[in-house]
C-alpha cells in the first residue's frame, strides 16, 4: 500500500477555471465581510477556515479556452469594481457590432435581423485564458492557497460522503514503474470539496456514475475548436461579433461557427478569434471538427477575415449543450458541482463563462454557510440546489430548457423549435415542456448505415495549404501542447481489441475523426491479429474530452496525466 502525505484543509477547490476561482474569490470576500462584521460589533467567532484550489495545468490559464464572448453580469456581482481595477481586467474588447452570416460553400448571406439570443452589445471579448490567469492573482491576494501543475486524480470517499482527493502520482513510466523522480500524489482531505474540473470533469463523471446523480436527460456535448490570428489593422474591427450558421455543417449536425474581432495586443498585434462548435451528438462518424473548422475557413466570407494574417494559437475544448435537463444533482455529502462540471452553460446564446462565474459564487455561499454551521452533510449542501433554484442564472437556464433537444429534429426542427421557445417561455416545438433526449453517443450511425450502404468512404481530404488551412499537427503545435512521454497513457481503453475487430467495421474507428489532436491512429501491424491496431499519440492530447465522450462504446476513458502537461493556450 503506498504512502501519502496527508494536508488537512477546510475546502479543496477542484479545478482554475471561471467557476472555481469565483468560488475562491466570493468565500474569501464573505469571510472577510464576516470577520469585519465580529470586529465591529465584538459577537461571534471568526472564520480563519483553510482553503485550496489545485489545478492540472502548469500555470492556472494555461488549459481554459472559450469562444471568448463574456457577459459581465457574473463578473460585476463577484468584483463589482472589475473595470477600475488593477492590473486591469483582461477584457480585449467590448462587442459594438454583431451579425449572423447564413454560408454555403462559396458564399453567405446576413440575415436581416440578429437573432436575441446573439445580440451580444454590452457583452465583451475576451481570451478566457487571460481571465482565469487575472482571477487567479485575485484569489491568491485574499488568501486561497493555489496550487497549478497538481491534477486529482481520485476523490477520497466513504461511501457517498466525499472528504478531499488524492492527487496524481508523479515519476511513473509508461509501463507503471516507479522512476527515480518518483512522488505519490498526496491526500488534500477536506469537510468541502467544490468539483470545478470543467466539462466532462474525471471525478465528477465518476461520481455522477456512482452515486447515479444524472439530471432527466443524460449530458450532451459538443466541441469548440477554435484558432486566433494576427491580421492586418483594419480587416476585423475590435468589438465585431459575428455568428454563422449552415456551411460547412449539414443540416443533420449541430452547431455553427464564429468570428469575433479581439483588438490589438500591447505589442501590437491585430487579432481575430474564429473558431466553430460541432454537435457530438452527430450521426456522422467521420465527423472532424477541426476539418469543418478548416473547411469553414475556405468560404469567401471568413477568409476575407484572415486574409494576409497569420494563425497563431489553437486550441479545443468540449462543452455542456445540454441544458437544465441534463444538468447533474449538484450536491451531497460534503461535495458540490459547478460550472461546466454541471452543465452551467446556455447554448442558446453561446455562452457559459457567466454561468460557469455565478455557480461557483452560489457553491460560495453555500460553503461559507456549512463553514459557519459546521455540517457540510448534504442536508446542509441542499442549499445550493435552492440559491440555484432562486438565482438569475436559473432563469436563464430556464428559458433554454429545450434549446439543444430540438436539433435532433435536425437544423430546421431546432431553429422552430428555438423560435417557440423564444415566444413562449423556453417550451419547446408543439408546446412540449420537456424534450427527451439521449446520450450523444448514442446518435452516432454505423458508417455503412449514415452512408447509405456505400462501403466505409474516407471522409474528405482537405489539400491544407499551411496558411489559411492546417493539418491537425500543425494546430497542436500552435496549442503549445507538452506532456511528459514516458509516463502511464493518459487514454485509457478498455477494451482496445474492439478497435480492430469490431470498430473498424461498424464505425470505421471515428476516434481518428472526431480527436481534434491527432492522438488516435490505426496503424497497419503485421503482428497484430486483426493487421491493424490503435496506435495512442498521447502526449497531442489537448484534454478536450472528446473521446471520452463520443466513443460510441464508451471505453475510453479520459484520467489525469502527469501534473503541468497538457496545452498551453495563450489567448485563447
Ligand atoms: Fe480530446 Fe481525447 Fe483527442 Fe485528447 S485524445 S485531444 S481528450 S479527443
Amino acid at each position: 500500500m503506498t504512502e501519502r502525505d496527508v494536508m488537512d484543509f477546510d475546502v479543496v477547490i477542484v479545478g482554475g477555471g471561471p467557476a472555481g476561482l469565483s468560488t475562491a474569490i466570493h468565500l474569501a470576500n464573505l469571510i472577510e465581510r464576516h470577520n469585519a462584521e465580529i470586529d465591529s460589533s465584538g459577537e461571534g467567532e471568526k472564520l480563519e477556515p483553510e482553503i485550496c484550489l489545485i489545478d492540472k495545468a502548469a500555470e492556472l490559464g494555461a488549459h481554459s479556452l472559450s469562444g471568448g464572448v463574456m457577459d459581465p453580469k457574473a463578473l460585476s456581482q463577484l468584483l463589482p469594481e472589475w473595470r477600475t481595477m488593477e492590473p486591469k481586467a483582461p477584457v480585449e474588447a467590448e462587442v459594438h457590432k454583431d451579425y449572423v452570416l447564413w454560408l454555403s460553400e462559396k458564399g453567405g448571406k446576413k440575415l436581416p435581423i440578429t437573432p436575441p439570443p446573439l445580440k451580444n452589445h454590452g457583452n465583451f471579448v475576451v481570451s478566457l485564458n487571460k481571465m482565469v490567469g487575472w482571477l487567479g492573482g485575485i484569489a491568491e491576494e485574499k488568501g486561497i492557497q493555489v496550487f497549478p501543475g497538481f491534477p486529482a486524480a481520485a476523490l477520497q470517499r466513504d461511501g457517498s460522503k466525499v472528504g478531499g482527493v488524492q492527487l496524481a502520482d508523479s515519476g511513473v513510466d509508461k509501463h507503471g514503474e516507479q522512476k527515480g523522480n518518483y512522488e505519490p500524489g498526496g491526500i488534500l482531505a477536506a469537510k468541502m470539496t467544490v468539483l470545478t474540473e470543467g466539462t466532462r470533469g474525471s471525478l465528477t463523471k465518476q461520481l455522477v456514475n456512482d452515486l447515479d446523480l444524472h439530471g432527466k436527460n443524460p449530458q450532451v456535448y459538443g466541441l469548440g475548436v477554435k484558432e486566433v490570428w494576427e491580421v492586418p489593422a483594419g480587416q476585423c474591427e475590435p468589438g465585431l461579433v459575428v455568428h454563422t450558421m449552415g456551411y460547412p455543417l449539414d443540416s443533420k449536425t449541430f452547431g455553427g461557427g464564429w468570428v469575433y474581432g479581439m483588438g490589438e495586443t500591447d505589442d501590437g498585434k491585430n487579432l481575430v478569434s474564429v473558431g466553430l462548435v460541432v454537435g457530438l451528438d452527430a450521426a456522422n462518424p467521420t465527423l472532424d471538427g477541426h476539418r469543418e473548422l478548416q473547411r469553414m475557413k475556405l468560404n469567401p466570407k471568413i477568409a476575407a477575415f484572415l486574409r494576409g494574417g497569420k494563425m497563431l494559437h489553437y486550441g479545443a475544448k468540449s462543452l455542456p449543450e445540454g441544458g437544465l435537463y441534463s444538468m447533474p444533482k449538484n450536491y451531497g455529502d460534503g461535495f458540490l458541482i459547478a460550472g461546466d462540471s454541471a452543465g452551467f452553460m446556455n447554448s442558446m446564446r453561446l455562452k457559459g463563462i457567466h454561468l460557469a462565474m455565478r455557480s461557483g459564487m452560489l457553491a460560495a455561499e453555500t460553503t461559507f454557510a456549512c463553514l459557519k454551521s459546521g455540517d457540510f452533510s448534504e442536508a446542509a449542501t441542499k442549499s445550493y440546489a435552492e440559491k440555484i433554484k432562486a438565482d438569475w442564472s436559473h432563469d436563464e437556464l430556464w428559458k433554454c430548457r429545450n434549446f439543444h433537444q430540438g436539433f435532433h429534429k435536425g437544423l430546421l426542427g431546432g431553429l422552430v423549435n428555438a423560435g417557440f421557445a423564444q415566444m413562449f417561455g423556453g417550451k419547446g416545438a408543439w408546446f412540449s415542456d420537456e424534450l427527451k433526449s439521449n446520450a450523444g453517443h448514442t446518435y452516432m450511425k454505423g458508417i455503412g448505415d449514415y452512408f447509405g450502404g456505400k462501403g466505409k468512404p474516407e471522409p474528405e481530404k482537405l489539400a491544407e495549404d499551411g496558411v489559411l488551412t492546417f493539418d491537425k499537427l500543425t494546430s497542436v503545435y500552435s496549442s503549445g501542447t507538452m506532456h511528459e512521454e514516458d509516463q502511464p497513457c493518459h487514454l485509457v481503453v478498455s477494451a482496445p481489441d474492439l478497435c480492430a475487430n469490431q470498430c473498424v467495421e461498424e464505425f470505421g474507428n471515428p476516434c481518428q475523426h472526431f480527436c481534434p489532436a491527432s492522438v488516435y491512429e490505426m496503424e497497419e501491424k503485421a503482428d497484430a491479429k486483426h493487421g491493424i491496431d490503435l496506435k495512442i499519440n498521447a502526449s497531442n492530447c489537448v484534454h478536450c474530452k472528446t473521446c471520452d465522450i463520443m466513443d460510441p462504446y464508451q471505453v475510453i476513458n479520459w484520467v489525469t496525466p502527469e501534473g503541468g502537461g497538457g496545452p498551453n493556450y495563450t489567448n485563447l
